[in-house]
């Protein structure tokens, strides 16, 4: 279950301002407040899931979204061909700390693997 208030639904409301990047009815992107590579953007599901953790079938449709949203903005922003990481943190282990689900879209950089 999903918690009512955390930052990004704070975010989502307006609540507490964010960099935009995009919106659409199913997702909502904008600039990380700390980015790690020059370009560095949060794609967020409207759909009040807590991590990939909630994921059922039914959801198939919105964690699609973030996977194509996050293709769509590489091409707009222009970092499709050079490449860019795309990395969703789930729990404790892998460091999630905002408790609803987001895909960090990563550019203008290598990147390093193994991750860390
Ligand atoms: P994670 O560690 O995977 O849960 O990612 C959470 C991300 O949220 C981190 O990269 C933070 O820098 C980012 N973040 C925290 N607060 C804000 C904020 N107010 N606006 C934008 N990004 C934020």
């Amino acid at each position: 279950m999903s918690q009512n208030d955390n930052l990004f639904k704070k975010i989502m409301r307006g609540e507490i301002p964010s960099s935009k990047v995009y919106e659409d009815d199913y997702v909502y992107a904008f600039n990380d407040i700390s980015p790690t590579a020059p370009t560095h953007i949060l794609i967020i599901p409207k759909a009040p899931l807590d991590s990939l953790n909630e994921l059922t079938e039914d959801d198939a449709v919105t964690a699609g979204r973030l996977l194509v949203t996050a293709a769509k903005l590489a091409k707009q922003l222009g970092f499709a061909q050079d490449g860019y990481r795309c990395v969703i943190n789930t729990g404790a282990n892998a460091g999630q700390t905002v408790p609803h689900l987001h895909l960090h879209l990563l550019a203008g950089r290598e990147f390093g693997w193994p991750a860390g």
